[in-house]
């Protein structure tokens, strides 16, 4: 490894500075002042939203991973039950669900669905279902 792999970027230096600058009562001033300037974005962005005529495109996949109970894992564990409440125990596993998203050209409103719906007559085909 040669120095220029060992030296921290700008932004890191930065970031070890203000970590060390900042005692609990200016984090605390800071958070007041960060929280305060994001409800005033998000209210912008909800008006520009609400206003909007949105223009989405097509519906794009978008699968998700959650943390679930695997199924079939549920057991008790005696051996870490006490008196007669029994323990019981279950493996997580991650799993992957389907979900789609769509964007609005127009203000960049992102709206997501796992819904699906039936449209079409006579062959039916599915197609995310966005509530409208
Ligand atoms: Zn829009």
């Amino acid at each position: 490894m040669n120095d220029k792999d060992k030296r921290l970027s700008r932004p890191e230096i930065q970031k070890i500075i203000g970590e060390q600058k900042l005692d609990i009562f200016d984090k605390r001033k800071r958070y007041r002042e960060v929280k305060h300037e994001a409800k005033i974005l998000s209210d912008q962005i909800y008006n520009v939203e609400r206003n909007c005529n949105h223009s989405f495109g097509e519906p794009e996949n978008d699968p998700h991973v959650v943390r679930e109970a695997l199924p079939g894992t549920t057991r008790l564990d005696r051996e870490n039950s006490h008196g007669s409440d029994p323990v019981f125990k279950c493996s997580y596993g991650d799993v992957t669900k389907q979900r789609w998203k769509r964007t609005c050209s127009k203000c960049g409103k992102i709206e997501t669905t796992k819904r699906k719906k039936l449209v079409g007559c006579g062959l039916k085909r599915e197609v995310p279902d966005f509530g409208n």
